[in-house]
């Protein structure tokens, strides 16, 4: 419902623009730095709407380790922007699944299973990170490396089996990202591989073949093609100049956005709490609560292509040229207040993507 706006004092409009904020210039920010690579992170803490998903931004040097850690609250779901990578996964059966990742590649990690990122390439491997908890930290993961260095050294004897000098050269606290051997001298890891290749972590998001539309594509990877992503959904998107993505919602699923190239005018609409309008640029993200509906228009002159991540494994939406076209004449007729003939006008299906050509 409107509301007069001589009504709120300023003080209360400036809370409402805070609440509707929903985008943030994630590369525009400034990295925690490691000797292997730096890392970019938005939450809530940052942007509050943002509760459903965390992003990371995250750059690794040739030869650089992500090192062995798990997440005790979130899965994690990663894209390969630039660079090749390697990421291994362990499964509660003891089970590995080692996979080369280069651009355009997605991975994801089940919440609490046991991983690490490696850069195999010869130059910088830069990858995007979205975790399904907006309360997420990615400076707060359990690592390895921190986990022995608060153990007593008499419980690492007898958990290991070993002298307890062979301690003493361990790490004193987390190392978070280690600096390795040049590319090409790694081994893979041992011990029994993934034997359902069809959970396998890998899923190739750019090399799929998508759905192209007058104004626009899109390639996603949602629990049908890629089974072993059962609570995340990812797209990748581009928009020609002008193009719209139509007006929609998502009834299940936060969606979390980073733009690749280009720039994106998004609007939400979050009913009584009002519409915003926002413009994001190349490096940064934006956040669609579930159920908000809203859209989104390349109003630059080059493409936009933008990473697109829901945190429900199966993808829904509801468009709203779709709804209109699925809607009786007279009912459409009788709540716009306009005659059935110009219902007749209006698309038959969904519009999804629009040239913005009319
Ligand atoms: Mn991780
Ligand atoms: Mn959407």
């Amino acid at each position: 419902m409107a509301k007069s706006a001589k009504t709120k004092s300023k003080g209360k409009s400036r809370a409402k623009a805070d609440a509707l904020n929903f985008t943030y210039d994630l590369e525009g920010q400034k990295a925690a730095v490691w000797k292997a690579g730096n890392s970019k992170e938005v939450s809530v803490r940052k942007l509050p709407i943002s509760k459903g998903v965390t992003g990371v931004s995250m750059r690794l040097k040739p030869g650089g380790i992500r090192e062995l850690h798990w997440h005790a609250i979130a899965a994690e779901w990663g894209f390969f922007i630039t660079g090749k990578g390697r990421v291994t996964v362990v499964n509660p059966q003891g089970q590995w699944d080692t996979q080369e990742y280069g651009p355009g590649d997605i991975f994801f990690v089940p919440q609490g299973y046991a991983h690490y990122i490696e850069n195999i390439g010869t130059d910088e491997c830069h990858f995007l990170l979205a975790f399904n908890n907006g309360e997420f930290n990615e400076f707060s993961t359990f690592s390895i490396t921190e986990w022995i260095a608060q153990t007593p050294r008499e419980v690492l004897v007898k958990n290991f089996g070993l002298p307890a000098d062979v301690f003493d050269k361990f790490p004193e606290k987390e190392v978070y990202m280690a600096l390795g051997a040049p590319p090409g001298k790694k081994t893979l890891s041992q011990g029994g591989k993934l034997d359902t290749p069809r959970l396998s972590h890998k899923f190739r998001l750019r090399a799929q073949e998508g759905r192209v539309y007058s104004g626009g594509t899109v390639k996603m990877a949602t629990i049908d093609n890629f089974p072993a992503s059962n609570v995340m959904a990812g797209a990748l998107m581009t928009l020609k100049p002008g193009a719209l993505r139509e007006m929609h919602w998502h009834p299940n699923a936060n969606e979390w956005g980073y733009v690749l190239k280009g720039n994106v005018r998004i609007t939400l609409f979050a009913a009584d709490a009002g519409s915003s309008t926002q413009k994001v640029k190349a490096g940064g993200v934006f956040y669609i609560p579930m159920g908000c509906g809203h859209y989104l228009e390349n109003v630059g002159k080059e493409e936009v292509e933008m990473l697109l991540v829901f945190d429900n494994g199966v993808y829904e939406e509801i468009s709203i040229s779709e709804w209109i076209a699925d809607t009786p004449r007279d009912v459409a007729a009788t709540v716009f207040g306009i005659p059935e003939k110009t219902l007749s006008e209006f698309p038959e299906s969904e519009v999804f993507i629009s040239s913005g050509k009319r």
